[in-house]
């Protein structure tokens, strides 16, 4: 593993870097990226960075000082000597309680885990799992657009679809609309037009969707926000979980259903998501 403390300085992964009454650690009391190293370079920073601002806005944080961060960001990359694919965090927490305004950060890389590239390759099934939110009264303090630090909710809920025999899950709202994975967003496409939750509905705005759909106007491919039901799903031309680390993976089965796949429409994701992340 690298570690880059908030010197901007190569740190022993061995040493410890937070202290005990960091409220990152007491309370979740932070926001986190992670990205994508691909060929000794950190993919879509600019997009990781704006969302790492805006999360901080979002919990009233001391704003990030980006500069210093993104300085950190290439030093932790560029010591990323893995042949393979480097997991990049970027961690920011409201620092100590003993020491009020003082953020804590710090950046590591370390590989990305096994199971990302065979979701990639092989698909994913999910679980379908309802959550009690409603998509027209999203209350700001529950932070459903954050990416913060307190993630123990979504690792339950994955551990509860692994328990099932699933790989992933897909949240549904009160109302019975598509949400998000706990660890990526959802992209299905509909007629040749790529359809995503709309963010406003309390899911965190994605940066491989955004780069996605960046590509896809690029390439002329028409895109949408929408909502969806799990029913217009299983009609879809595809269906794919989208995050920084595994990129596309195809949902092949959700709950029992076995998802058809389009056959000239179903490597368009991918394609478009690795376009997206290659530009320089
Ligand atoms: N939604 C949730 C809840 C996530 O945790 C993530 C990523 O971890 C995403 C969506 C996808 O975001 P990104 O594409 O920026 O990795």
């Amino acid at each position: 593993m690298i570690v880059v403390d908030g010197d901007g300085l190569r740190s022993d992964p061995g040493r410890p870097l937070l202290h005990a009454d960091d409220l990152g650690v007491l309370h979740g009391d932070g926001v986190f990226e992670t990205m994508l190293v691909r060929d000794g370079r950190a993919r879509l920073v600019r997009r990781h960075l704006a969302r790492l601002v805006d999360g901080a806005a979002r919990l009233d944080l001391p704003e990030p000082d980006v500069e210093r961060i993104a300085r950190a960001v290439e030093t932790a990359q560029d010591a990323w000597s893995g042949t393979g694919d480097g997991a990049l965090r970027i961690v920011y927490t409201r620092g100590r309680e003993s020491d009020p305004g003082s953020p804590t950060w710090f950046v590591t890389v370390s590989p990305v885990p096994e199971r990302a590239a065979i979701a990639r390759r092989d698909g994913v099934t999910v679980l379908l799992l309802t959550r009690a939110q409603d998509p027209d009264a999203v209350a700001p303090w529950e932070l459903a657009g954050a990416k913060a630090l307190s993630y123990a909710r979504n690792t339950a809920a994955l551990r509860h679809a692994r328990a099932q025999g699933f790989d992933d899950a897909i949240y549904l709202s009160s109302t019975g609309t598509v949400l998000e994975s706990p660890r990526a967003n959802v992209v299905a496409l509909f007629d040749g037009v790529l359809t995503a939750t709309p963010a406003a509905d309390g899911i965190l705005a994605g940066t491989t969707q955004e780069a996605l759909y960046a590509a896809a106007d690029r390439a002329g491919v028409p895109t949408r926000e929408a909502r969806m039901t799990p029913e217009d799903l299983r009609g879809a031309d595809g269906v794919w979980l989208l995050s920084s680390l595994t990129l596309a993976a195809r949902v092949r089965r959700m709950g029992d259903f076995v998802l058809a796949e389009t056959p000239n429409r179903a490597g368009l994701v991918p394609k478009l998501v690795t376009e997206a992340i290659t530009r320089p």
